[in-house]
């Protein structure tokens, strides 16, 4: 996925407005709330969330959200059907979207599995993983190896800043058919009018890691380490893939872009967005992955689903569901 530009000036436009209006609302704070500022009142707090699976730790960074137009951006359904499907959803257009990362400590490895925006998506936007990751107990130069789902902004971006890598002892493992079309020297005017901002990202995020030596590509099913594989589903990228962690019988898949607005596409799996290199192939491989998931009841976590975007995909008559995992907070014995 990739933030929509001309949203985002409109969306600014109107934070704007908002802001200029917000002293007259809160002139009257309550002694409870003296010290602390209404942007504090009103920001998250970093988002970390934790999730065992088997011996390994699994933590779920949120790099914040970004709203969608769904009408601009999906395709193969009529705006009114899809605003249909968004009531029906208790939503309406646009819908914002999480960005999510996730650290797999496997407790000899430091593994994230994509690194949100960074600074590509403007202020605002995107960019809060590193502020995820040091609330969670972690530092970048402690990362060991990143995977990326696929080579769009919203994956990589977190790769780089000001030029700089952002994790100077990663090692980044992503699918070739990625390197091969979004790195191709012969693609950055765009291809078959797929935005060439695509092909200028990629390289300003995996350039510097390709340069120092640091990105290992996979064409295959391959075991990266114990218990963590990598698994080609192109579609959405050429290069598009799952990562398949397992420890003592229990499993986790990161799905990546294989699904971008869970309330239009679990129930619909044909409707496809434009951020999609291949559109049809991307929807006939949501339609397989999902009914090997459901089958498999395999937990599954995905960047653009609700924070933090771990859980479970259900058959329905007709489609899909997405079920969210349950909550713990508490220490384990
Ligand atoms: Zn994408």
């Amino acid at each position: 996925m990739r933030f929509h530009r001309l949203l985002l000036d409109s969306v600014a436009a109107v934070a704007a407005l908002f802001s200029a209006a917000l002293p007259l609302a809160t002139e009257a704070a309550s002694p409870a709330t003296a010290g602390t500022s209404v942007a504090q009142r009103r920001a998250q707090v970093p988002g970390v969330y934790r999730y065992r699976v088997g011996d390994f730790q699994v933590t779920a960074l949120s790099d914040g959200t970004v709203p969608q137009d769904l009408h601009v951006l999906l395709q193969g359904e009529s705006p009114a059907e899809i605003d249909k499907m968004l009531h029906h959803a208790f939503l309406s257009n646009p819908v914002e979207a999480s960005i999510t990362a996730f650290l797999i400590d496997t407790g000899r490895r430091l593994i994230l599995v994509d690194t949100g925006a960074g600074g590509l998506f403007g202020p605002g936007y995107g960019g809060k993983l590193l502020g995820s990751l040091k609330l969670a107990g972690y530092e970048p130069e402690q990362i060991d190896d990143i995977l990326l789902t696929h080579i769009h902004t919203d994956h990589s971006g977190g790769l780089v800043s000001e030029g700089n890598r952002v994790f100077p002892n990663a090692t980044v493992h992503v699918g070739r058919g990625d390197l091969d079309f979004f790195l191709n020297p012969a693609n950055q005017g765009g291809v078959n009018g797929y935005d060439k901002k695509y092909f200028e990202e990629a390289v300003k995020t995996v350039g510097p890691y390709v340069k120092a030596g640091k990105v290992h590509a996979f064409s295959r099913e391959t075991w990266l380490f114990p218990g963590i594989k990598a698994i080609p589903t192109p579609g959405h990228t050429p290069g598009h893939g799952f990562y398949r962690v397992e420890s003592r019988g229990e499993s986790i898949t990161f799905i990546g872009d294989i699904v971008h607005v869970a309330a239009v596409q679990f129930p619909k799996t044909a409707i496809t967005i434009v951020y999609d290199v291949r559109p049809s192939d991307a929807a006939a491989q949501r339609e397989s992955q999902f009914a090997a998931a459901a089958s498999d009841r395999a937990l599954v976590a995905a960047p653009h689903l609700p924070y933090p975007g771990i859980g479970h995909i259900r058959a329905e008559e007709r489609g899909y569901t997405f079920v969210p995992v349950d909550y713990r907070d508490r220490h384990e014995p």
